[in-house]
């Protein structure tokens, strides 16, 4: 199952700045020869892997990208300054494509791998360029060029880092609508009636992390039972799990445990996956039943259990906070064992 994010952008590099005509005045000179100087070069556009961003979301919010443009010559024979480049982050991974043309223009992969993708146009000569026996007093310059101006598709593989899980109707869907920032597209998906619903929620460091709903989780979705076996192959790689359970639901415990008990059937180290356990639809369950059940939850699975509504918001940030933690506390962990595998 492959996710990918998809942007189109619009590069601009900066056009060159015009050649000038001039001429010298100086004292007792009676003609001063030609003295404009050529225009600056315009500023290209650079795209550099950036090993901290994971997502395109970024690019839903700005889409035309211009480089700085050449100044014009001077007199004295003075070149006008450059524009400068504009470099432009990206992830590692982003395919650059040609939008007008379909055409792959490169990808990059590695941290701060660069590519210019659109050059800034030459700046024109100043008269003092056309200088000559013939012609000592030229009047002529040749104006900038323009930067090249190219439409562009990005593209980016996505991985799902945060799973959410439960049964259907738990509320995931309405969860992820209310959470995610952008909707990235689901590629290549065989099945047409049920799809992972997908959200890029922004993390508050400003990059985004990738959200998926896995429907069609049902009892016996180990098996293969309707699409289950598909998406659970899926969870298997998001490295943390968001699992709903819907508190106005008469089953809540069991309803739970059927999920649980999935994870476990698919094997995998699924259920050893960290978990964060969140009752939803709050709004609709009133507050004596709420604590009772809060209280039977958390008896049971001997860690905080989160309440929420999606539909109201309420304390979503509360949960969100927990994510961004466990994923943080994720990352510090491999980290760890990467350096322990490096140094032993
Ligand atoms: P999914 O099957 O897990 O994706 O569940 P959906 O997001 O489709 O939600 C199932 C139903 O529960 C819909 O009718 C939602 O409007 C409703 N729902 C979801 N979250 C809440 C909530 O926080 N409060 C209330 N009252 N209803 C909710
Ligand atoms: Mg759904």
């Amino acid at each position: 199952m492959q996710f990918i994010d998809q942007a189109e952008i619009q590069v601009q590099a900066g056009d060159g700045g015009d050649g000038i005509v001039a001429f010298r005045r100086e004292k007792y000179v009676p003609a001063g020869g030609p003295s404009g100087g050529n225009g600056g070069r315009g500023g290209s556009i650079i795209f550099k892997a950036e090993a901290n961003l994971q997502t395109l979301l970024d690019f839903r919010y700005s889409r035309l990208f211009k480089a700085e443009n050449g100044q014009r010559g001077g007199s004295n024979n003075k070149t006008g300054a450059s524009g400068d480049d504009l470099i432009i982050e990206v992830p590692c991974g982003t395919v650059i494509y040609d939008a007008e043309c379909d055409r792959i223009i490169g990808d990059l992969t590695n941290p701060g791998e660069t590519l210019l993708i659109a050059q800034g146009g030459r700046g024109g000569l100043g008269n003092h360029c056309f200088l000559s026996n013939r012609n000592r007093a030229p009047e002529n310059a040749f104006p900038g060029q323009p930067g090249e101006n190219r439409f562009l598709r990005l593209e980016l593989k996505l991985l799902a880092e945060v799973g959410i899980i439960g049964l259907p109707n738990a509320g995931k869907s309405t969860l992820i609508s209310a959470l995610s920032a952008a909707r990235p597209k689901i590629a290549d998906y065989p099945f047409t009636t049920l799809v992972p619903n997908l959200g890029v929620v922004r993390k508050p460091t400003g990059d985004g992390t990738v959200f998926a709903d896995i429907p069609g989780l049902i009892e016996g979705a180990h098996t293969g039972a309707g699409l289950g076996h598909d998406f659970l192959r899926h969870i298997e790689r998001t490295r943390l799990l968001l699992h709903l359970v819907d508190a106005t639901s008469e089953t809540a415990i069991a309803d739970y445990q059927t999920i649980q008990q999935e994870l476990k059937a698919y094997g995998r180290g699924l259920s050893d996956r960290p978990q964060i356990l969140a009752l939803n639809k709050i709004d609709a369950v009133d507050d004596e039943e709420l604590q009772a059940l809060l209280a039977e939850f958390q008896h049971l699975t001997q860690a905080p259990v989160f309440t929420i509504s999606a539909v109201t918001r309420a304390n979503l940030d509360i949960l969100l906070n927990q994510v961004w933690k466990g994923l943080d506390a994720i990352q510090a962990a491999e980290k760890a064992e990467l350096e322990v595998l490096v140094s032993g």
